[in-house]
């Protein structure tokens, strides 16, 4: 049986997006920058799914921009926040997928820019009287607080709202990383206060290649990428005119269905955490799965044993696909920036699993049938490797 619970990483996509996108891919080759009627039905297209991904996230057409996905859209909101904006202080945590890290680490050795890490807890939540502390001690300073919506991987939440309200207070520019959110909640732009928001069609059934940076209205950015004058001069380059109309499709048939496949993966997740309770009760989980956190993730703390290192190699055998988090004894993955973060034991085995629409309980049975089987394997080589010392 082969099962794919790694739907943070990457999804399937959706056989209503690829119709979609087919007729496209065979009629619509025109360049949309062109002026005859070829390169005009290109852009009449691109235009229109602006449009139906702007009223899906509340916001103005020309609040959008389409990128190469989410890491583009990212750095963009960075990078041209330091330029543009003239801000001198990133605020940000330590947790922040590295699209943000890495980029406002640059930001501060190269442009000199003042960092802040806000402080979150062991489940990896967001301190909000920190953040609040940290934007009265740098009242003097403009600043752009950077913090993701969910977790890529222990799925922990961020109060959208409460934080684009301190920001609002602080006249901050406030900037969150909803690629792991988008398609899997509601998001109203206008409500939630924000500056910026980033998103990635892969993540929630689109095609790869392909997202958008919401800049607010009032917010004039320069393009990371010079060129042509696409995108109203923000993102130079030929668009990607298939992508759109997959990311624009993949939008729909979220916020079409969302409600129903919350239920439906909610439910897959608690079913998982209690037969893994069930059959291995040392499991621990990270984040706080059945808290304030992303229905689609689950991240579990396994017991020490004989495979550790070894564990995410052997769900594969079994043909299960998932992450792993902790450290590679052999020094060749990196272990996770988040587990290790939050103070989790990283000898023992971190294993992220995410679900989507596509996955079933038959899936998770056998997942946590492979599990338990593995387990018990190992305690009992374990046990005969002592015996035989
Ligand atoms: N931000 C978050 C939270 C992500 O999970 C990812 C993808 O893993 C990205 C950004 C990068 O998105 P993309 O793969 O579209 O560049």
């Amino acid at each position: 049986m082969k099962v794919y619970l790694d739907n943070a990483a990457t999804t399937p996509m959706d056989y209503e997006v690829i119709e979609a996108m087919i007729p496209i891919l065979r009629n619509n080759f025109g360049n949309p920058s062109s002026v005859h009627a070829f390169g005009r039905s290109s852009r009449a297209i691109i235009e229109k799914a602006r449009k139906q991904v702007a009223r899906l996230i509340h916001a103005k057409p020309s609040e959008l921009f389409f990128t190469a996905g989410g890491t583009e859209a990212d750095n963009m909101v960075l990078r041209g926040a330091i330029d543009d904006l003239k801000i001198t202080h990133i605020i940000t945590s330590r947790i922040e997928h590295h699209a943000v890290l890495d980029t406002a680490k640059l930001m501060h050795q190269k442009d000199g820019v003042k960092l802040s890490y806000v402080n979150v807890d062991n489940k990896g939540f967001v301190d909000i009287s920190h953040l609040k502390q940290l934007l009265e001690e740098n009242k003097n300073l403009k600043t752009l607080v950077s913090l993701m919506h969910a977790n890529n991987e222990i799925g922990s939440l961020l109060p959208l709202k409460k934080v684009g309200d301190l920001c609002n207070e602080y006249d901050a520019y406030f900037h969150s990383d909803t690629v792991q959110t988008m398609g899997h909640y509601p998001i109203d732009v206008k409500e939630l206060g924000v500056h910026f928001i980033t998103c990635s069609a892969h993540k929630f059934h689109g095609p790869k290649g392909i997202g958008f940076l919401y800049v607010n209205e009032n917010i004039q950015l320069k393009p990371l990428i010079t060129g042509g004058a696409q995108e109203r001069n923000m993102r130079a380059g030929t668009e990607n005119i298939h992508g759109i109309v997959g990311l624009a499709k993949a939008m729909e048939v979220a916020h079409r269905d969302m409600a129903e496949h919350e239920k439906q993966i909610k439910g897959l997740k608690y079913y998982m955490v209690e037969q893994l309770q069930q059959v291995l009760p040392e499991v621990e989980f990270n984040g706080d799965p059945l808290g304030n956190s992303l229905y689609t993730v689950l991240n579990v703390l396994f017991p020490h044993s004989e495979m550790d290192e070894m564990f995410i190699y052997n769900l594969d055998i079994e043909g299960i696909a998932a992450s792993g988090g902790s450290a590679c004894s052999s020094g060749s993955v990196v272990g996770s920036h988040v587990l290790k973060q939050l103070g989790i034991d990283m000898e023992r085995p971190s294993t992220r699993f995410s679900f989507s629409k596509y996955t079933t309980k038959e899936e998770i049975d056998y997942a946590v049938s492979v599990i338990k089987e593995l387990f018990r394997f190992n305690k009992k080589e374990k046990v005969k490797r002592s015996i035989g010392k």
